[in-house]
């Protein structure tokens, strides 16, 4: 896949402060810039949101381009300034977009959510989320309140959307999510007590499914959803 190279940036009506340096990428300079759809470059280009990207390119640009993502969205969305309205100026050699009038400072914004895969014996709990925009089974989620820690989110949303309860927490791994800037963080978790009861506002449905169960369609391959599910799944 070609990409816009810097001849075709500078040709862009694109002011110097909405263009972020992302760093190098197998000998090549990054950056990621963002710019009002109407000033969109013409036919020679075609437009692909990042999602689409997933399992379709090289997870370590998708890395970079999930890191692009962010920090533009951050940068696009931190203007001005929180406390006085002010328009923010980006500092040099720092990603601050700092206040001139109050100091106010935004550096960009990461929010935790939690993921969990809840075993039962040979079973592992899969739940199908309400607003998910693709219809598969996965393992629940869900972000930390604002107080929270990692653990506590865990409890209160396997207690909310399933109505379960669980113990013995296991961290398995994290992944930045840029949509728009989550970090997913995995664990395990064994079934304690409850039967399923789901919360239908976000949850459209929840299983145990064991070695001999028909197994659903699964997350796309590069989320930590689908290596939580492989690494866990029950097998004859
Ligand atoms: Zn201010």
């Amino acid at each position: 896949m070609g990409l816009p190279d810097a001849a075709d940036l500078a040709a862009l009506p694109l002011a110097a402060d909405r263009i972020h340096p992302l760093g190098t990428w197998d000998g090549r300079y990054y950056q990621a810039a963002w710019l009002d759809e109407a000033l969109l470059p013409g036919p020679d280009f075609a437009y692909h949101g990042l999602r689409a990207l997933f399992g379709t390119l090289d997870d370590s640009f998708l890395g970079l381009a999930g890191r692009g993502a962010q920090l533009v969205e951050w940068a696009r969305t931190h203007r001005y300034c929180g406390v006085c309205a002010t328009a923010l100026q980006l500092l040099d050699g720092e990603r601050c977009y700092k206040c001139p009038n109050c100091g106010h400072s935004a550096y960009p914004r990461i929010s935790p959510a939690m993921m969990v895969l809840i075993r039962k014996g040979e079973q592992v709990l899969l739940a199908m989320h309400t607003n998910s925009p693709y219809k598969r089974y996965t393992a629940l989620a869900g972000f930390l309140e604002a107080g929270e820690s990692i653990e506590e989110a865990i409890h209160r949303e396997v207690e909310e959307e399933v109505g379960l309860k669980v113990h013995n927490l296991q961290y398995f791994a994290s992944q930045s999510w840029p949509f728009p800037h989550s970090l997913m963080i995995a664990f395990t978790a064994d079934y304690l007590d409850g039967e399923i009861r789901v919360q239908p506002e976000e949850i459209a449905d929840a299983r145990w499914f064991g070695p001999d169960d028909e197994w659903p369609e699964l997350p796309v391959k590069v989320s930590v959803a689908a290596r939580l599910i492989d690494a866990h799944r029950p097998k004859r």
